[in-house]
């Protein structure tokens, strides 16, 4: 459940822009019925295109509302690590203990099952767990029909419960990509998905220097922070602990939004 002026806002009504979305398709066929392909073609490839923009522009909200950043003045911002847990988790929250920082860890289910420990090793030592899919279907999950997707949440969603006892509220779309179908599935579950406004593109050809300067220059009072561990460039780490060393000097500090840390810095607290 949510309450008026708190971040976690899972979509209230998600079969809506289902329903708009196949209206707008029969005004098209009218339109071409009407006034012949001359109108019809043109109308029907603008729904289209903003069907495929809002799909795959990773901070597109058309088909379901999204947190990029946290409400506050204060100096502080929310860590979000994605694809875990991995052969890092445990390096990963020694370097955040080391520097008093917490971070929510958007974990992919079948990955879970295979480092359980880790997961707990995460939860008990104070940090959040958020859902980023059972399967991580990068190539397809912009293309999931609604049984696929429910699949795909609601496993990880069930994966995640049985680990820790605690069920997931947070949700992280796979590379970013969020299909008419995502909303459907988070409201079922409770779920609010998270964006971000900080990123360093620390994909393929991953430059950690460069990779920082990407995140520092974006970074904010609220800013979340989007981060990966276990990429086969190995560079994740070294990213996390120049990025904490940096947040540091600056005088931010990383924070959950539930945490009374946040509180105290006006963020409204879930
Ligand atoms: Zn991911």
């Amino acid at each position: 459940m949510t309450t008026p002026g708190t971040l976690h806002r899972p979509p209230r009504r998600p079969g809506l822009i289902l329903g708009l979305l196949a209206l707008s398709q029969v005004g098209v066929a009218w339109l071409w019925w009407r006034f012949g392909w001359t109108v019809g073609l043109p109308v029907m490839m603008a729904t289209h295109l903003l069907v495929v923009w809002a799909t795959l522009y990773p901070r597109a909200t058309l088909f379901c509302p999204a947190l990029s950043r946290l409400p506050t003045d204060e100096r502080v911002v929310w860590l979000t690590i994605d694809d875990g847990p991995s052969d890092e988790t445990p390096a990963i929250l020694d370097l955040l203990d080391r520097h008093g920082a917490k971070a929510t860890f958007f974990l992919v289910g079948e990955h879970a099952l295979a480092r359980p420990a880790s997961v707990q090793a995460i939860r008990d030592r104070g940090h959040g767990i958020g859902n980023h899919s059972a399967s991580h279907p990068d190539t397809r999950f912009w293309r999931l029909g609604p049984g696929a997707m429910e699949d795909e949440i609601g496993r990880n969603q069930s994966i995640l419960t049985a680990i820790t006892g605690d069920t997931p509220r947070w949700y992280r779309s796979v590379v970013g990509m969020t299909n008419p179908f995502v909303g459907l599935s988070l409201k079922r579950h409770g779920l609010a998905r998270v964006a971000w406004s900080a990123r360093g593109f620390d994909g393929v050809d991953c430059q950690p220097d460069e990779v920082l300067a990407r995140i520092t220059r974006d970074i904010a009072p609220g800013a979340i922070v989007l981060l990966h561990e276990g990429a086969a460039h190995g560079h994740n780490i070294a990213i996390l602990a120049e990025l904490l060393a940096w947040l540091e000097v600056e005088g931010y500090r990383a924070v959950l939004p539930e945490s009374d840390t946040a509180a105290a810095a006006g963020v409204a607290v879930a």
